[in-house]
C-alpha cells in the first residue's frame, strides 16, 4: 500500500478501507498543528495508478482466491470487501470534483459493495466547489466527511490561522446540507487561550447550533515545541489554558449545543474518553465531566498531557 508518513483517521472510521489519495495538507498553516510535519513536502496528490494498485492489493488480500479458500476452510462467511472507504490525507476534499468522482468510480469498480466514501475536509475545500459539483459528489457516494472546524470562535480561528471565519462554517455546511453530504465536526478545546475557554465554547455552540453535523468530536490542544504556537508562547503573544479550563470549556460546549448530535471526546488528547447523544445524553456527559474536574488535580492532568507523544 502507498502510505506516506503517519496516517490519521477519525476513530469512527476504524472499519473503513483506508486509501491514500493525497498526503499532507494544502493549508499547512494552523499554528497548533504538527500532524503532517513528518512528510518531506507540504502536500501531494497520489497518482491514479498508485490508487488503483492499492485497490488491487486490497482486493487480492480481502476477496482473492486464497482469502476465499481460507474463509471456507474456517467456516467463515465470504466477504465482498469494505462497505466504506476513507480517503487518507489532511484534506482530500480539496481535489477537483472530477478527480474525486474518478476515485469513487475506481473504488466501486473493485468493491461494488462499497457504498460511501469519507475523508477529512477543510471548510475552504467546500468553498472551491459549485453546488452542482457537490451534488455530483453526493451521488458518487461522498458522505460523512470530517471537517476539522476546531472552533466557532472567530478570534481563535483568526489567531490560529485556520483560514476561514465562523460565518463560513455556517455558509459552507449549508451547501453540504443542500447537496446531501453528511458531515462531522472536530472541535479543539483550548485554542482560544488562557481565560477564554468558556466564552469560546459559547461562541462555538452559537455557530454549531446553526449547522447539522452528525457528530462533534472534541479533542484537547497539546502544544508541541515544533509548532508555530510554541513560538508564539515563547514570544509572550499567547498563553495556554490550564487543563481544568479546557475541561470547563468542553462542559460549556456540551451544555450549550442544542442540536441533535453525537458528542464524543475520544482519543489520546482527552485524559478521559466519553461519548453520548445530545440532547438526551447531556446530563450523563455533564456529570462525567464534573467528576473528572473534581477528581483530578491540575497537576495530574498536566502530567498526562506532558507524556503525550503526539496530537
Ligand atoms: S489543522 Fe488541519 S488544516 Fe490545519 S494545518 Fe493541520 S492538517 Fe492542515
Amino acid at each position: 500500500m502507498h502510505f506516506t508518513g503517519t496516517i490519521w483517521r477519525p476513530p469512527y472510521e476504524w472499519d473503513s478501507l483506508l486509501l491514500e489519495v493525497t498526503a499532507g495538507c494544502t493549508h499547512h498553516r494552523c499554528k497548533f498543528c504538527t500532524l503532517y510535519d513528518d512528510l518531506p513536502f507540504p502536500f501531494r496528490m497520489s497518482p491514479l495508478e498508485d490508487i488503483e494498485a492499492d485497490l488491487r492489493e486490497v482486493q487480492l488480500f480481502q476477496t482473492g482466491p486464497m482469502e476465499r479458500l481460507t474463509r471456507q476452510m474456517q467456516g467463515l462467511p465470504q466477504t465482498e470487501g469494505p462497505r466504506r472507504a476513507f480517503l487518507v490525507g489532511a484534506n482530500p476534499f480539496v481535489l477537483k470534483a472530477d478527480r474525486l468522482e474518478r476515485i469513487a468510480e475506481m473504488i466501486q469498480t473493485y468493491f461494488p459493495g462499497c457504498k460511501t466514501v469519507g475523508c477529512f475536509a477543510r471548510i475552504t475545500d467546500i468553498t472551491g466547489k459549485t453546488d452542482d459539483e457537490l451534488a455530483r459528489l453526493a451521488r458518487a457516494g461522498y458522505d460523512g466527511i470530517t471537517i476539522g472546524v476546531e472552533s466557532g470562535d472567530g478570534d481563535a480561528l483568526a489567531f490560529m490561522d485556520k483560514g476561514y471565519a465562523p460565518e463560513d462554517i455556517i455558509a459552507q455546511t449549508r451547501r453540504l446540507d443542500g447537496a446531501g453530504i453528511g458531515y462531522h465536526f472536530f472541535y479543539l478545546a483550548g485554542i482560544a487561550g488562557a481565560g477564554k475557554g468558556r466564552e469560546s465554547a459559547r461562541r462555538s455552540a452559537e455557530i454549531f447550533n446553526q449547522t447539522h453535523p452528525r457528530r462533534v468530536g472534541s479533542s484537547m490542544l497539546t502544544v508541541f515545541p515544533e509548532s508555530r504556537l510554541y513560538q508564539e508562547i515563547q514570544a509572550g503573544n499567547w498563553r495556554e489554558a490550564g487543563e481544568k479550563e479546557k475541561l470547563e470549556e468542553v462542559r460549556t460546549l456540551v451544555e450549550r449545543l442544542d442540536i441533535p448530535v453525537i458528542f464524543a471526546a475520544l482519543g489520546a488528547s482527552n485524559a478521559v474518553n466519553m461519548e453520548g447523544r445530545l440532547p438526551e445524553g447531556r446530563e450523563k456527559l455533564l456529570s462525567a465531566l464534573d467528576e473528572v474536574i473534581a477528581q483530578y488535580s491540575e497537576a495530574d492532568l498536566r502530567r498526562y498531557r506532558e507524556q503525550l507523544p503526539h496530537l
